[in-house]
């Protein structure tokens, strides 16, 4: 039985993104794995790390955030909200970021759901090694993700190539705490696909996680 925590992003319930979280909640419950989601928006998750993230500081005249976060650490200084987020961070097995591409990368929210949650003292620093060496070995992580452009426009030429436009999260969030990281699941352009092709790509995602345990990691340390 694995444990399974999808961090998902999007501000409308009934988005094509938001059936994709749904399709890998109901996957994984059925295959009798337990599902813990944090659905961002429906949280009216803050995405603003500041000194609002502990319970005191422990040098109110100089704010260092890293400081402050590796403090909260060994004196369970964090505010509720993050205290949970964190238990549920640490509890999975297996972590996905579900998100539409805003400007490249993640939405603010989920954004800033890394900066709070990622914390130093508890994902890396304080002793704690990074990518080969990295505090979460044994999880696996992967980006579910949905865009406005089709795929065409995804090369090198154009919009770019998703692998370099994915690297900050795959390399610098995923790998740098250790995590084996899976190729992303996308969904490329959903609003201009016929309701049957959407149909479809709900099928193809139904089959990636069917075959999650075959793929090839992009990282990995196991
Ligand atoms: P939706 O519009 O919600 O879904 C498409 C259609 O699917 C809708 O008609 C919906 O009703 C339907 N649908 C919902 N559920 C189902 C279901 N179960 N079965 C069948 N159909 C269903 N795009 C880029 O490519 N690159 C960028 O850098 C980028 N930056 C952006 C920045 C911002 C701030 C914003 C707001 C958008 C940006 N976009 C970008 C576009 C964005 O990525 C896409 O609009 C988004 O990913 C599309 O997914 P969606 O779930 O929101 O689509």
């Amino acid at each position: 039985m694995k444990k399974i925590l999808i961090i998902h992003a999007h501000p409308e319930q009934q988005s094509f993104c938001s059936a994709l979280k749904g399709i890998a909640s109901q996957y994984f419950t059925e295959m009798g794995d337990l599902v813990q989601e944090s659905d961002l928006y429906a949280m009216g998750f803050d995405p603003v790390g500041d000194k609002r993230d502990f319970k005191s500081l422990s040098n109110p005249d100089f704010f260092k955030y890293q400081i402050e976060q590796m403090n909260a650490c060994k004196t369970d200084g964090f505010t509720e909200v993050l205290k949970t987020e964190m238990d549920k961070l640490v509890w999975c097995d297996i972590l996905i970021f579900n998100f539409p591409l805003w400007w490249f990368g993640l939405p603010a929210i989920l954004k800033g759901w890394v900066d709070r949650v990622f914390a130093m003292g508890l994902v890396y620093g304080d002793g704690r090694g990074v990518y080969e060496n990295g505090t979460f070995k044994e999880k696996t992580a992967f980006i579910t993700m949905t865009t406005g452009g089709p795929e065409v426009a995804y090369t090198a030429n154009g919009n770019g190539d998703p692998a370099v436009i994915l690297y900050p999260i795959h390399h610098g969030m995923f790998y740098f705490a250790g995590m084996t990281v899976l190729p992303p699941f996308i969904s490329w352009g959903p609003a201009r696909l016929s309701p049957e092709q959407r149909i479809n790509e709900l099928v193809r995602y139904k089959g990636y996680l069917m075959s999650m345990d075959t793929l090839k990691p992009i990282y990995t340390n196991r």
